[in-house]
């Protein structure tokens, strides 16, 4: 794609990485089949072809309208056309480099921008949602029923194992999973110590700053970034492993770090070492004997998050290890699809949300599975809202059997 890129509302660095992604584009549109809004839309400005021609044009100098806000504002950055292209264009980027940009020239509705503030006051914060989960569920008798349904199944937390093993992971707990589904990072603690690591827990290194740069606050995730290095950084000195998260949501940003982080004087080798350390959960246990596990096969369907499948590139780690273990994992039409969570997306663009998790979920119980099984807590939160069939984290799965 032939590009004569204006840089004065982006800076140089950013301008460059753009200017090398759009030339990359030969506008075959094969990202089109496998784009999620494109699908349900069927307008080229909700697929990643059109997507990339309207950044271009914000690159380019020519007039940011809210009609192009929109339209990034409908992608889910789930990466599927990444996955995809044949040129290796980095869309993801792209669109985080103009949303940006968009946001700092076209305005938003009051409503919207409350909104925003609202998710990014607390759902990075597991001490401001634990007391608001509170209050939702001594309140729950008067919700509506739809309402109820969004409220998150709470199982039991087990005790996080003693530290005895010689090898050591440090195993992230993030801040919505934390406040919301606590036992799922309990329960890979103790399969790790199962099969001989001690995971060490960092209760403040807070978020990973995902959630604030998706919604274009990129000062705050920086933030959020920089304070999770400085808080792990003791245990990286002290020669853990790996930093696992069992969120992969979580875990595509901790790979990115080196990436965000490389204009910073203070932080960039560090961020890279950190990158370099992350992993998600599945790529711990896919080379481990796990034969101590306890597990009850059973039929399951796994609905592969697009963090794990496009962002991170671990598809078929999770079904691997879950197949070695003796589960019978349905086939899943369109696995390649998003479900509609894509962090805050559920929430700022319902509709679309709900379309995409009704065939989610139809594709999901085509082979009639004992449950479903996923690998991020906002899939998991999502999926598990309107379905009778059991949701859970694959982990919890591999832990049914041992004692907590
Ligand atoms: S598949 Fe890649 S090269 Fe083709 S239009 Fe999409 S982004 Fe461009
Ligand atoms: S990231 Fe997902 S929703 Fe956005 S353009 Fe690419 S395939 Fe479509």
């Amino acid at each position: 794609m032939q590009t004569s890129l204006i840089s004065n509302r982006i800076n140089a660095n950013d301008a460059q990485e753009a200017d090398d992604i759009l030339r990359r584009c030969v506008h075959c549109g094969f990202c089109n089949a496998v784009c999620p809004t494109y699908q349900l839309q069927g307008d080229e400005r909700d697929g990643p072809r059109g997507r990339i021609y309207l950044l271009k044009q914000l690159f380019e100098g020519e007039a940011v309208t809210q009609k192009t806000q929109f339209h990034l504002d409908r992608c889910l950055s789930c990466k599927s056309c990444e996955t995809t292209c044949p040129s290796g264009v980095k869309y993801g980027r792209l669109a985080d480099i103009g949303r940006n940009v968009i946001e700092q020239q076209v305005g938003r509705p009051w409503h919207q921008r409350r909104l925003r503030q609202l998710l990014m006051l607390t759902l990075p914060y597991p001490q401001r949602l634990k007391p608001l989960l509170r209050v939702a569920y001594l309140l729950r008798p008067l919700f509506s029923s739809k309402l109820k349904n969004k409220l998150p199944i709470q199982r039991p937390c087990p005790v996080w194992p003693a530290i005895r093993h010689p090898q050591r992971v440090l195993l992230l707990e993030g801040c919505v999973q934390r406040g919301l589904a606590p036992h799922i990072d309990a329960l890979a603690a103790v399969v790790l110590d199962q099969v001989g690591i001690s995971a060490v827990r960092q209760p403040n290194a807070g978020c990973c700053g995902a959630l604030n740069y998706h919604l274009s606050d990129h000062n705050g995730s920086l933030n959020f970034m920089r304070r999770m290095i400085d808080t792990c950084w003791p245990q990286i000195e002290s020669g853990v492993e790996a930093i696992i998260m069992t969120a992969s949501g979580c875990g595509v940003m901790l790979k990115d770090y080196a990436h965000l982080l490389r204009e910073d004087a203070l932080y960039a080798e560090k961020a890279v070492q950190f990158s370099a350390l992350a992993r998600d959960l599945s790529e711990v246990l896919r080379s481990e004997d796990l034969s101590a596990l306890n597990v009850t096969p059973r039929k399951l369907a796994f609905q592969s998050p697009c963090t794990l499948q496009h962002g991170q590139h671990l598809n078929g780690v999770v079904e691997e290890i879950l197949r070695r273990l003796g589960f019978e994992l349905t086939p899943v039409i369109d696995g390649h699809l998003c479900c509609g969570s894509a962090g805050t997306y559920s929430i700022l663009q319902p509709q679309l949300s709900e379309q995409l998790r009704a065939n989610k979920l139809q594709h999901l119980q085509n082979g009639q599975p004992d449950m479903i099984a996923t690998a991020n807590i906002g899939c998991l939160l999502h999926l598990q809202q309107i379905v009778d069939v059991p949701v859970v984290h694959w982990v919890e799965l591999l832990a049914e059997g041992l004692s907590t």
